[in-house]
């Protein structure tokens, strides 16, 4: 077992990204577009891949100007395994033959009592959170073994995998983030010696997966958070260069939580 070591250098250059290719998924909004821009600044090209947005090729373009660097929108549903290998195909051959990141993030969340739940949405929650990152990292980890110069796997996770609010109602989304940060650990020592695999476990944070949460259950998340606030999507950016660049070059199997001390006490 060998995990590589990329040299020491100064620290600013331990973060750098350039000559990079990264692939984001749920790269048009929220997190993902935060991912997409830091990773850009940091000197990557990016793949960014979306479900349904109308505006994520433009939206590319656009960052591409703004950053000097490769920005593409790719859609695909991450829930569907051939999809997501014919769309790494098309990625790896655009980028130049390689890929160097994935972000998996791309996710959905339903509210509803358990009891209550189709199984079409049991289905279609499971799919997008769980099956999509891991079809994505499979599809990624084939390219990082052939390529064997390293590689960096980022599950987006969440608090809900580690601890469950009362009362929730999103048992089906809190499962399908736990089996990812457990999928994460088992796969960084099995794929220890081509990739490293580690999870960002963001807490509260206002994008459009928040939409109709009523005032109320927002007021108590924040009540409930030492920070005393919820999280903007910026404050993200770190955590997850970090852990795709060699600055963490050591760290594989780990949790970053970047949650206003949410699960702390
Ligand atoms: P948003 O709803 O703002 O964005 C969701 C993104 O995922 C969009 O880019 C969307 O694409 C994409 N997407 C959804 N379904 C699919 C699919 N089947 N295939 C491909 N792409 C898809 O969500 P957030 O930015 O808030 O969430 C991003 C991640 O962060 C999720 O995994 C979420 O669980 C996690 N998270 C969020 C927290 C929060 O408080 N917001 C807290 C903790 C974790 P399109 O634009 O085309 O629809």
């Amino acid at each position: 077992m060998h995990l590589p070591k990329p040299g020491d250098a100064h620290v600013l250059d331990l973060f750098s990204l350039k000559g990079k290719v990264a692939i984001v998924t749920g790269g048009s909004r929220g997190i993902g577009l935060e991912i997409v821009k830091a990773y850009a600044e940091a000197g990557a090209s990016v793949a960014s891949i979306y479900r349904s947005s109308s505006t994520a090729h433009q939206l590319a373009a656009d960052l591409s100007s703004t950053h000097g660097v490769t920005i593409r929108a790719y859609q695909c549903d991450v829930s569907d395994e051939t999809a997501v290998g014919a769309v790494f195909e098309r990625i790896v051959a655009d980028f130049g033959g390689k890929i160097d990141i994935l972000v998996a993030n791309a996710g959905i969340c339903y509210t509803a009592a358990a009891e209550d739940m189709s199984t079409a949405e049991f289905r279609s929650e499971m799919g997008v959170n769980f099956d999509g990152p891991w079809f994505c990292a499979r599809a990624a980890a084939k390219y990082f073994k052939a390529q064997g110069s390293g590689g960096n796997i980022i599950f987006t996770t969440s608090i809900s995998g580690m601890i469950v609010n009362i009362p929730d109602k999103q048992a089906i989304y809190n499962a399908s983030k736990a089996g990812l940060i457990h999928l994460a650990k088992s796969l960084s020592i099995e794929w220890i010696d081509f990739c490293r695999v580690n999870c960002v476990s963001p807490g509260y944070i206002w994008t459009d997966m928040l939409d109709g949460v009523p005032k109320e259950l927002s007021d108590e998340w924040v009540a409930l958070t030492p920070a005393k606030r919820m999280g903007e999507t910026y404050e993200l950016k770190g955590a997850y260069l970090f852990c795709a660049s060699n600055a963490s070059s050591f760290m594989t199997g780990a949790n970053i939580v970047v949650d206003g001390a949410y699960t702390v006490p």
